[in-house]
């Protein structure tokens, strides 16, 4: 086997792992994707419904707890109550 064969059996195999690893970020984005059908359109808080824009998108809060299959939606007067409420769950 010459050295350049040898390179590119090297890169093909560089590219097979690179492929592995897409498939893998695919999988791991549609497991996120299920998730996300399942966040409420209210806040789990107070119940105000999210507005669809840009800034709520930014200021609203998602907590996802993949092993309860859970989702959480808070708006951004909640978050600072719900902090410490999370930090717990965390600790269980
Ligand atoms: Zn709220």
């Amino acid at each position: 086997m010459d050295k350049r064969h040898k390179k590119k059996l090297k890169r093909a195999a560089k590219k097979k792992k690179d492929h592995a690893i897409a498939q893998e970020t695919k999988a791991n984005l549609t497991k996120q994707m299920g998730m996300f059908d399942r966040i409420p359109s209210i806040c789990s808080t107070c119940d105000k419904s999210f507005p669809k824009t840009q800034e709520a998108h930014s200021t609203w809060r998602v907590v996802v707890k993949y092993e309860k299959q859970k989702v959480w939606l808070f708006c951004p007067e909640c978050q600072t109550q719900i902090q410490h409420v999370v930090e717990n769950n965390n600790e269980v």
